[in-house]
């Protein structure tokens, strides 16, 4: 079971911008180091079962499947190496205080949108999901 937010959720949008960028960083900091090891583990298992399916499948001479085999694996390994690499990216992002900010505009990220993906790195405004205010 996760652990409860320390602030009800919509309170923290009546929080100033800091103070919620803060309790988030506390709160998903160590959600995201959990992450990263889960992600390290999933890429080793993957790694291994793939290896021994191709090993299985080595003395079938089953080439379609080898290669879809093949093919899976290295698509999965994809994914998880991205969420791996965003995951590490926004751990560094916290060590250095830069978690939080828009890397396009470098205004707040809105709290709720953090809570949702804590590898976001832009606001709402810049990533278009809502138009841009003048
Ligand atoms: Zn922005």
């Amino acid at each position: 079971m996760a652990t409860p937010f320390p602030v009800p959720v919509p309170q923290i949008l009546d929080i100033p911008s800091e103070s919620a960028r803060t309790l988030l960083l506390n709160y998903l900091r160590p959600v995201a180091l959990k992450k990263a090891e889960q992600l390290l583990t999933l890429l080793d298992r993957l790694g291994a079962e793939h290896a021994a399916n191709l090993s299985s499948l080595a003395s079938t001479d089953d080439r379609p499947t080898i290669a879809a085999t093949a093919h899976n694996s290295a698509a999965i390994a994809v994914i998880l190496r991205n969420a791996l690499a965003a995951t590490q990216q926004a751990l560094a992002n916290m060590e250095t205080d830069r978690w939080g900010f828009c890397v396009k505009c470098e205004s707040y990220i809105e709290p709720e949108r953090l809570l949702a993906a804590l590898t976001v790195d832009t606001c709402c405004t810049c990533a278009g999901c809502r138009p841009q205010v003048d």
